[in-house]
């Protein structure tokens, strides 16, 4: 980890998921899953952050393109939607 002194808001998961819990799969059919790795505004939040390892954010990343390519996750949102399952 390299931090560079800028404010880390919310930094909980510090090591990746994905190496953590094997039986997690990283899939474009399960948005739920991706939804978690990603801001209010769509975007891809980074591994820095999320805390996820170079190999898992790069699928994770991919699988995140492909899920907004079928319209399971949004590229963007205008307005802040309320998600009931949001946990970091
Ligand atoms: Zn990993």
């Amino acid at each position: 980890m390299v931090f560079h002194g800028d404010k880390r808001m919310f930094i909980k998961h510090k090591v990746c998921r994905f190496c953590a819990d094997p039986s997690l799969k990283i899939d474009y059919k399960e948005p739920k899953t991706l939804a978690v790795f990603t801001s209010e505004r769509g975007k891809i939040i980074p591994r820095r952050i999320s805390g996820n390892c170079a190999k898992h954010q790069r699928i994770l990343a991919v699988a995140i393109k492909r899920a907004r390519n079928i319209a399971l996750l949004p590229f963007t949102t205008a307005k802040i939607r309320s998600r009931e399952h949001r946990e970091y």
